[in-house]
């Protein structure tokens, strides 16, 4: 789940983004350990407070689970 407010500094002032591997431009992938061998790896989002600049990571855990074994 996506964060309404800064787990830092309690902001509302917050910004959606991915973290593109540099000059590569793709996301950074979340890969488990138990997921099927050539199932795909999930894409992180990011969240980053516009005040005091705390990152937040997320990755959908129903898109993670699809890859299970
Ligand atoms: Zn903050």
């Amino acid at each position: 789940m996506r964060p309404s407010k800064c787990l830092r500094c309690g902001s509302t002032k917050l910004d959606q983004g991915l973290l593109p591997i540099p000059f590569n431009l793709h996301p950074v992938n979340y890969k488990s350990n138990n997921q099927r061998k050539l199932s795909s790896s999930a894409t992180v989002e990011a969240t980053m407070c516009l005040d005091c600049g705390h990152l937040d990571l997320y990755c959908d855990p129903q898109e993670v689970k699809r890859r299970l074994k």
